[in-house]
């Protein structure tokens, strides 16, 4: 009966308490199931699968990440599907931090492992649990062969100025600090998406790409080449994001450190999970805000003003960096959704070629689509990313 699952690739992304997954086909983009544990190893942790036009959610206790991948293996088995005789294609991974070792989807050996452990430090937050995640499903599918995608591939390549942060040469060196990018995934994909819809090839292409989710990010892309990117040595930097701060004067760090008298680990938390939206009007989603702004909340609306403000920030350094720009692209949960952010990103912008039509702008759809009106030098785009896909077409194409 698991037939239907034959080549398909299991996308696992394992956060530290949780793990979202997806079943599918690389090359029909066929999704047979996905779903989501959380809360896993603390209480009141659940599973949620859907499949064949069903969801379910089980209340269930998930000490680890093998047990979460476990009850998901029951739910594909209750659907028909035994995943470890379905004959799947690869387990794709996404892993946050690929260091410099690693710059292309990696099939996963003991030797992968240990560097992927061993570049931990870089991304303490991320790291261990993608490993986690990849020791589960190596134990519980060892047939099936496992594939790393790293989440900074695709800003391997960024030119050197824009990569290098101006402090001492010899300690950035010895301890890897340089600005490496996040969200390569989406943003590798949503420029591919791009140059598809407008019909050029993506090397005759400059782009802006704004990944706008829970985390954001900006890219400025030309022909196909990451020149710079908003985040940096972490997923910290750049943009104001639902919870992370994004850039700051690291003074401040040093001003929290010696006046405020808070330690590290405080500082950690407090930039990043309890900054950005949250921290400045207590909510994180941009649905929420968006209903409290036309209740007329202050703090909402104050906090809505500063993530335009760093926003168009970005857009106008990307716009020199590029010269010459042919796309301005939305993307992710707010990117897709939230129309007033992509107008106020790109209002007033006439003189530069770029005029929104806001007709277009307020239609919803799933596929990608302009938003730009016709007489609009650069083409304004929303594009859904699809990081799931992408990963099981990196994960395909070189699973042995
Ligand atoms: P992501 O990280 O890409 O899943 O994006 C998640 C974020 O997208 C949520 O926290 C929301 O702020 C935002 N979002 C999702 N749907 C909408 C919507 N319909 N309107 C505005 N924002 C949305």
């Amino acid at each position: 009966m698991s037939a239907g699952a034959a080549g398909a690739v299991l996308v696992l992304n394992a956060g530290s308490s949780s793990l979202k997954y997806q079943l599918l086909h690389p090359d029909t983009h066929e999704v047979l199931a996905d779903g989501i544990a959380e809360r896993i190893g603390e209480a009141g942790s659940s599973i949620t699968h859907e499949q064949d036009g069903e969801s379910e959610t089980d209340v269930v206790e998930l000490p680890d990440h093998h047990a979460a991948i476990e009850r998901a293996m029951r739910f594909f088995a209750d659907h028909g599907t035994d995943l470890r005789s379905a004959d799947l294609r690869a387990v794709g991974h996404r892993v946050v931090h690929g260091g410099r070792t690693f710059y292309r989807p990696t099939v996963i050996d003991a030797e992968v492992i240990s560097e992927i452990t061993r570049i931990s430090s870089l991304a303490p937050l991320h790291n261990p649990a993608n490993l986690i995640g990849i020791e589960a499903a190596r134990s519980l599918l060892p047939d099936v062969p496992s594939v790393a995608v790293f989440d900074t591939a695709f800003f391997h390549g960024l030119p050197d100025a824009a990569a290098t942060y101006a402090i001492d040469r010899g300690v950035a060196s010895m301890h890897a600090i340089r600005r490496y990018g996040f969200h390569g995934t989406s943003h590798d994909y949503v420029s591919g998406q791009v140059a598809e819809f407008l019909g050029r090839p993506t090397e005759e292409i400059n782009q802006i790409v704004l990944h706008l989710g829970n985390g954001a990010s900006a890219s400025a892309i030309a022909g196909g080449r990451p020149i710079d990117t908003s985040m940096g040595m972490t997923p910290l930097e750049g943009l104001v994001m639902g919870t992370r701060s994004g850039d700051l004067d690291p003074g401040l760090v040093l001003h929290l450190n010696r006046v405020a008298k808070l330690r590290v680990d405080q500082i950690d938390t407090l930039l990043n999970k309890q900054s950005g939206l949250k921290g400045l009007c207590g909510e994180n989603d941009f649905r929420t805000i968006t209903q409290k702004m036309d209740d007329g909340d202050d703090a909402a609306r104050g906090a809505y003003a500063v993530y335009i403000h760093r926003l168009r920030h970005y857009i106008g350094a990307y716009m020199i960096a590029l010269g010459r720009v042919d796309a301005i692209t939305f993307t992710a949960g707010v990117g897709e959704n939230a129309t007033s952010v992509r107008a106020d990103a790109l209002a007033g912008l006439e003189r530069y070629g770029i005029v929104v039509d806001p007709d277009r702008n307020a239609l919803r759809s799933k596929e990608p689509r302009r938003i730009s009106a016709d007489d609009s030098d650069v083409a304004v785009l929303v594009a859904p990313t699809n990081e799931e896909l992408a990963i099981a077409r990196q994960a395909a194409a070189i699973a042995p």
